[in-house]
């Protein structure tokens, strides 16, 4: 985490692009000694398009941006690919090769290996639960699989909340993780959330609402990745209220409303890729709320990591509130949601964007506070056709042609179904193309 965030005079950006405010975000992180603003430049705009992001207008007072539009259909594409080409700089300019090791529960998967095939500095390691993400998903990742030789897939029988404790035991054994050159780009890593704090500010410009005006942002929230790139925007000054939109893993929710921190076991949820009990980035939200209480840090492991329960103090809770509201959507609420958006606008939406979507629906006859609501679409529907079948909703045209191209092309992954062998098998993959990469260079 950066060590001081500091308030930015943003008028001047309200006139730029999307990729251009990424820009200028940062250049207020990253230090040119590390990158200098031209390649910061030259390597940002040579990854984000303009028509990445799009707004739908629903109503006067409801909109909705749409940061799917990037290779794997997920937001997840804007920020992986920015944070793979930040790596690869480094790793040319220090000579170096890195294991990337990812665990998913369905999106980030992809957008990793679209993101590190290729590349001439990294092998991605990649796990994903078996039977827990849509065909198209897996389709996805088994595809490029097959065609990049620096990609490894492993389908693991459990939750994607497993195959996080698989990576954390790979990077706990510290000999192994330096001996090996582990890394990671899964939300724990800081670029991902850098380039994640741009689209709040987008979305503010784009809500139409007047300087200094609140605008409610509502956020579909799993690991809270996402979420605190909001957290983040409004540390720099810009007036949001963020709503924290879960499925039926509240653990955020909860948090929110009671001040009680208390993780527990996945439930399978619609809005698969938020189906995380262990939202890793609460950790830097509450830095940033508690001005970098480091103590609290510590606590906060310590109570994630034994299953106990963390109580906020008055204060902090106070704060948590204030930046916050939350909202929980069931499933029998997303397909509602789903169908009712569909009725309403022609409008389809995701499962995940489902639940900030009910949150606006839920809430619209409240007397509002802030100007307008934003809903933050994050993937296509196009990637959720199992559920949108579920209510009531006909696969478009682009889903199904997706699914006939993947369904015919070569696919790889390795099943993993002994739950006492993952880590040693994933070990021995990492250790094995090591070696083989060494023996290249
Ligand atoms: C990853 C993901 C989320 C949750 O994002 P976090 O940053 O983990 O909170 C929500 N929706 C979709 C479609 C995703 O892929």
């Amino acid at each position: 985490m950066p060590t001081h965030i500091p308030s930015v005079d943003f008028t001047t950006w309200m006139t730029l692009s999307y990729p251009e405010i990424v820009l200028e975000i940062c250049k207020i992180f990253i230090d040119p000694t590390e990158i200098p603003h031209d390649k910061l430049r030259e390597i940002i705009l040579s990854q984000l398009q303009s028509d990445l992001v799009a707004t739908k207008r629903l109503s006067d007072d409801c909109s909705v941006l749409e940061l799917f539009h990037g290779s794997t259909l997920a937001f997840k594409d804007l920020a992986m690919s920015c944070t793979a080409r930040f790596l690869d700089y480094f790793l040319q300019k220090r000579q170096r090769h890195l294991n990337i090791i990812v665990s998913t529960s369905g999106d980030t998967g992809a957008a990793a290996i679209q993101a590190i095939r290729g590349s001439p500095h990294m092998d991605v390691f990649v796990m994903y639960p078996l039977g827990r993400v849509t065909e198209i998903q897996e389709l996805q990742m088994t595809t490029m699989a097959a065609t990049a030789e620096n990609v490894h897939l492993f389908g693991l029988t459990g939750t994607s909340d497993d195959g996080d404790e698989v990576m954390k035991a790979l990077f706990a054994d510290k000999e192994f993780a330096e001996r090996n050159d582990l890394s990671n780009v899964n939300s724990i890593n800081w670029s991902r959330i850098l380039i994640q704090i741009a689209p709040y500010f987008y979305a503010y410009f784009q809500s139409g609402a007047k300087p200094g005006q609140v605008v409610e942002i509502a956020v579909p929230t799993g690991a809270a990745g996402n979420l605190i790139g909001g957290c983040i925007a409004r540390a720099m000054g810009l007036p949001v209220r963020l709503v924290a939109c879960t499925n039926d893993n509240d653990v955020i929710h909860q948090m929110i409303q009671t001040g009680v921190l208390m993780t527990g076991s996945v439930k399978q949820t619609l809005a698969s890729a938020m189906d995380i009990q262990m939202p890793y980035n609460i950790e830097r939200i509450l830095h940033v709320l508690s001005n970098g209480d480091t103590a609290l840090s510590k606590e906060f492991a310590n109570a994630v990591d034994g299953g106990k329960a963390l109580r906020l103090g008055d204060t902090l809770h106070t704060k948590v509130k204030e930046t916050f509201h939350s909202h929980t959507s069931s499933n029998a609420g997303i397909k509602q949601t789903i169908k009712t958006v569909f009725e309403q606008h022609q409008y389809v939406v995701c499962p995940h964007t489902a639940t900030a979507l009910h949150y606006y629906s839920a809430n619209q006859s409240n007397s509002r506070k802030s100007a307008a609501c934003v809903c933050i679409a994050t993937a296509s529907p196009d990637k959720f056709t199992e559920v949108l079948d579920e209510a009531g909703i006909k696969n478009t045209g682009a889903a199904k042609s997706l699914l006939n191209e993947l369904r015919v092309s070569p696919q790889k992954v390795l099943r993993l179904e002994n739950r006492d062998e993952w880590v040693a098998v994933l070990r021995k993959s990492i250790e094995d193309h090591r070696k083989l990469k060494s023996r290249m260079i």
